[in-house]
């Protein structure tokens, strides 16, 4: 049978590793998020498996608390989302591929236009007859998708556009927002009160996660979040929302180390004292990043075990990381140590990593067994 990478592991006892996702909280975030920024309508990205927590559970529970709006990367992830949620809205970000139009307004998904290319396909589509609804990506100096504000000008010059092509939204993406001084948010906050002005009466969308921390100014019609929800960082510095995912190694074995061995491949940590080092079921074939890892010349993530911190130490590989417990002697073979969750931040791991929480989340591996807590 073919499996996808994220068809959870059944059995608790075969997995060496295991996430709770507590939708409960998943849908208190949102209700957060809604109140925050009351006056628009709150959306959800569900993109990348919905942050890798399954895009189906994350769905079915935002869609139970109301959430009626729904953005995805692909046409694949949007039939998932419209199989659970049949009356939400849902958005395929990553555009209009050719030939797709009349694809997508079957599976009744909304394409979002980023190109003028794209633009001409959907606007054959329609002239053609087809009754699919859209929305228009404008870029505001992002320069990854959307049109320029001049090719938006110019659609706009028909006043009749909008109509014509069953445009349900306008939007556009920040690319600082979660550096809140970043001078460019005020410049596409400027840029996309003028695309406003274009197309009078559409409804308009620009804040994610940070945008919505930044001023209810961003608000506008819609807001987009995603890695908040999923108890990644809302405000830039501060705690996450509610943690979400809690993801955990077993210790399948302790070992004791002499001072001055090496722990891991190429021999990159060294022991300075006689060491206890556990073993983590646990790798990057998990999504628990290589840059993680420590070396002498640098201190990886940490982990949590009997409430206190304990250093990664050497190398994460592919199905094992190691951790120091010298100054943990309860540690144990069995025990099971937080990767990240409530005592942990997503958002902190990342960082030892050099990455974002979006990497953490979204690159959870198929051999977690997966336990869904809460939800409807
Ligand atoms: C992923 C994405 C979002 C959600 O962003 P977060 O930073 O996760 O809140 C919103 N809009 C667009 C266009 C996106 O690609």
């Amino acid at each position: 049978m073919e499996q996808s990478a994220s068809t959870p592991v059944e059995n608790p006892i075969t997995a060496g590793n295991r996430l709770t996702i507590d939708l409960s909280a998943l849908a208190r975030n949102w209700q957060a998020m809604a109140r925050i920024a009351a006056g628009a309508e709150t959306a959800a990205a569900v993109k990348g498996n919905g942050y890798g927590i399954g895009l189906e559970p994350a769905v079915a529970a935002l869609a139970a608390t109301g959430c009626r709006t729904f953005f995805v990367a692909l046409p694949a992830e949007g039939l998932r989302a419209r199989a659970v949620a049949t009356d939400a809205t849902v958005y395929v970000l990553n555009g209009l591929a050719r030939d797709q139009a009349p694809g997508l307004a079957a599976g009744n998904l909304r394409p979002v236009i980023g190109s003028t290319e794209e633009l001409a396909d959907w606007a054959t589509y329609r002239a053609q007859g087809g009754t699919g609804r859209a929305a228009l990506h404008v870029d505001t100096g992002m320069n990854r998708l959307g049109l320029t504000f001049a090719e938006a000008r110019e659609l706009a010059a028909d006043p009749e556009a909008a109509e014509r092509l069953g445009l349900s939204l306008v939007m556009s993406h920040l690319a600082c927002a979660d550096t809140p001084a970043h001078p460019l948010s005020a410049r596409q906050l400027a840029t996309m009160r003028d695309v406003k002005a274009l197309f009078p009466g559409l409804a308009v969308s620009l804040a994610n996660t940070a945008g919505i921390a930044l001023d209810p100014a961003y608000h506008f019609d819609l807001v987009r979040p995603g890695i908040g929800l999923y108890g990644g960082p809302f405000i830039a510095g501060r705690p996450p929302l509610e943690t979400v995912v809690t993801a955990e190694a077993r210790i399948i074995q302790v070992r004791d180390v002499p001072a001055g061995e090496t722990v891991g491949y190429g021999a990159a940590a060294t022991t300075r004292r006689p060491s206890r080092i556990a073993i983590l079921s646990t790798g990057y074939a998990d999504g628990y990043h290589r840059a993680a890892s420590s070396t002498d010349q640098r201190p990886g993530a940490e982990v949590v075990l009997h409430g206190r911190r304990a250093p990664l130490f050497g190398r994460v590989s592919m199905d094992l990381a190691a951790i120091d417990v010298t100054d943990l002697p309860q540690a144990a073979r069995g025990d099971w140590v937080e990767l990240f969750g409530p005592n942990m931040p997503v958002a902190e791991v990342a960082e030892a990593a050099g990455t974002i929480s979006y990497e953490f989340l979204t690159s959870l591996g198929g051999r977690y067994h997966r336990r869904y807590v809460g939800g409807a």
